[in-house]
């Protein structure tokens, strides 16, 4: 993932939000509640909704959120027969995972030729039982749906919502607004469009943002401004789904991700976009002679590659090239991920590295293939260099041996 500027937590450690409680009199914590009343104005600014809620603590968990203000909603009109979504076969795990825990059921779309929704299949799958249909744009493939107005209007027509999984916005911000496109909810990810901290540097957040249309159906407490004043308000709110976190969500990431908002500005922004679009499409250049790409249109924020040819030809898989990353001190992309490519690897700079890096990613990767043809043992038995070999991943996850077990 991408740098994380030292601003955004020198920022979240100042005292003056570190020792506040959550729990405390809205009179007490005005200037941490004009950041989050800020913050949803910027979002919305920037991504063309009406109303945000903070509380989602994950993607996964604005995901959920979301989908539960999608149900609340065609229940309120007597809709409540609308039980399916529709999900191309390209998606984010989270998403059929999210659906079934509200109850709904997933209908699977696969992607066309060019990667993107089939909408002749959209078309035969949409009908009197479609809550929704969530889609990832540009998708996992890094591609933007080239018909994504047509998307949207084919849900709407036959009275579904549509649903925007944003968790890595990078590739569009400040360039095109999702609400503009037709999306009518979203979630975000700050831990990865917003440069907070991901994985072990966690905690997370997944704002939603929603039109009109769901507005009333938002979490509750929603923050508001009464004159000069700021205030947590719950009452008003009838149809709201009510809260989905015990306070109001993992507050600090929303302090870093406001401190590197403002610090780049609208104009920053948009460069963000660019630069991660730019540093995308550079290394696909530089490796689609070495390696099989199975789409290749102008790519958004990332790509997908494939090591189908060192497969057939050597017997060596995504999974060996990533180990052989590691001799060279490179974090290995993520890789059999989106499951529509065999043998995916999927690569994603982001905006934050310099050329030299890039490059030097790039040699490592067609040096790896080289070494497919020369000497494949070598890229077979990587990694080589690292304190611990490789493991036997079959045997770690059939042979669970976690030492906090009981009886360990
Ligand atoms: C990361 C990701 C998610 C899930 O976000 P979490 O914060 O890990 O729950 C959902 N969709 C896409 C496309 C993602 O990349």
């Amino acid at each position: 993932m991408k740098y994380n500027p030292k601003i955004n937590e020198d920022i979240a450690r100042l005292p003056g939000f570190t020792d506040i409680y959550p729990d405390q009199e809205d009179k007490d914590v005005q200037g941490m509640l004009e950041l989050l009343y800020n913050f949803e104005q910027y979002l919305c600014a920037l991504f063309g909704f009406d109303a945000f809620t903070f509380q989602p603590a994950a993607g996964a968990h604005g995901e959920l959120t979301a989908l539960l203000m999608i149900k609340a909603y065609h229940q309120s009109k007597g809709q409540g027969s609308r039980v399916k979504v529709i999900i191309p076969d390209s998606s984010h795990g989270t998403n059929p995972a999210s659906v079934s825990m509200v109850g709904f059921g997933t209908i699977v779309i696969k992607s066309n030729e060019r990667g993107n929704v089939d909408l002749d299949q959209l078309r035969k799958a949409v009908g009197k039982d479609t809550a929704a249909l969530m889609l990832t744009n540009p998708n996992t493939l890094g591609l933007f749906d080239e018909h994504i107005l047509e998307v949207a209007d084919i849900v709407h027509k036959a009275g579904g919502l549509v649903y925007y999984d944003g968790a890595n916005a990078n590739a569009t911000l400040g360039i095109c607004r999702p609400a503009d496109l037709g999306f009518d909810v979203a979630h975000f990810n700050l831990h990865k469009t917003f440069a907070t901290p991901h994985g072990g540097g966690g905690p997370g957040a997944g704002p939603v943002g929603v039109n009109k249309k769901l507005e009333p159906f938002l979490p509750v407490p929603r923050v508001m401004k009464a004159g000069t004043n700021y205030k947590l308000q719950t009452t008003n709110y009838p149809n709201s789904i009510g809260r989905v976190h015990g306070w109001h969500g993992n507050i600090n990431v929303i302090i870093k991700a406001y401190a590197y908002l403002r610090a780049l500005g609208g104009a920053g922004l948009r460069e963000v976009a660019e630069d991660a679009v730019l540093n995308a499409n550079y290394i696909k250049s530089r490796l689609k002679d070495y390696y099989y790409l199975p789409y290749d249109q102008t790519c958004q924020h990332e790509f997908v590659i494939s090591a189908k040819w060192q497969k057939e030809k050597y017997g060596i898989k995504a999974l060996d090239i990533a180990k052989r990353l590691l001799d060279y001190g490179f974090h290995p992309p993520t890789i059999y991920f989106p499951l529509i490519v065999e043998e995916a690897l999927m690569i994603e700079p982001t905006e934050t590295e310099a050329k030299e890096t890039l490059d030097a990613f790039c040699d490592v990767m067609i040096k790896i293939a080289k070494e497919c043809e020369t000497d494949p043992k070598l890229v077979k038995t990587a990694p080589h260099t690292t304190v611990v070999g490789r493991l036997d991943e079959a045997k770690a996850a059939r042979e669970l041996n976690l030492r906090w077990a009981p009886g360990n």
